[in-house]
């Protein structure tokens, strides 16, 4: 494989943002889920799914690095069957067609912007469920974690956005 081939990296970049409400029965906010690890807090997303904003934005990185349907595409927010889905699964099914395109995951980098609450003390938790799913190891994974300066509906803590860039690199065959 030659390196000035075209197809031997693919970039993709991932976003999504949630609402965020009350937990139910109080408001419409599901419990406050980040890759797949769940903060104590008194509001959290809402969603058709379990809200986890962090595992839409990669599943669409993914999608977009290898030109498929996106998450909404694909996983409709109008199906029963994914009425608070765990989210896992639809990174598992992007990352399956990654692997069938050929590709593997060199590096993702994660941008989740929220003023509340802090996810410094968790983010080895969350690289470390990325990163079995994506079947890569945890350097090859970055979170960062900013907030939004008190800007905003996400400065006033009625939003969650998170950002992903994501590169993939092609597998010799
Ligand atoms: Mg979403």
């Amino acid at each position: 494989m030659s390196e000035a081939d075209p197809q031997s990296v693919r970039i993709g970049h991932g976003y999504d943002l949630h609402r965020l409400e009350p937990i139910a029965p109080m408001g419409q906010g599901r419990p406050f889920i980040l890759a797949g690890i769940v903060f104590d807090h008194p509001v959290g997303p809402v969603g058709h799914s379990d809200g986890d904003a962090v595992y839409h934005a990669l599943t669409d990185a993914l999608l977009g690095a290898i030109g498929h349907p996106d998450i909404g595409q694909l996983f409709p927010d109008d199906d029963p069957r994914h009425e608070a889905a765990d989210s896992s699964g639809f990174l598992i099914e992007a990352y399956r067609r990654v692997e069938e395109a050929g590709y593997r995951v060199g590096n993702a980098d994660i941008t989740v912007i929220c003023e509340r609450p802090k996810i410094g003390l968790r983010k080895s938790e969350m690289i470390a469920n990325i990163a079995r799913l994506l079947q890569c190891a945890p350097d090859q994974i970055n979170v960062k974690g900013k907030t939004h300066e008190k800007m905003d509906s996400i400065g006033a803590g009625r939003a969650i956005e998170v950002h992903v860039v994501v590169l993939l690199r092609r597998m010799s065959s």
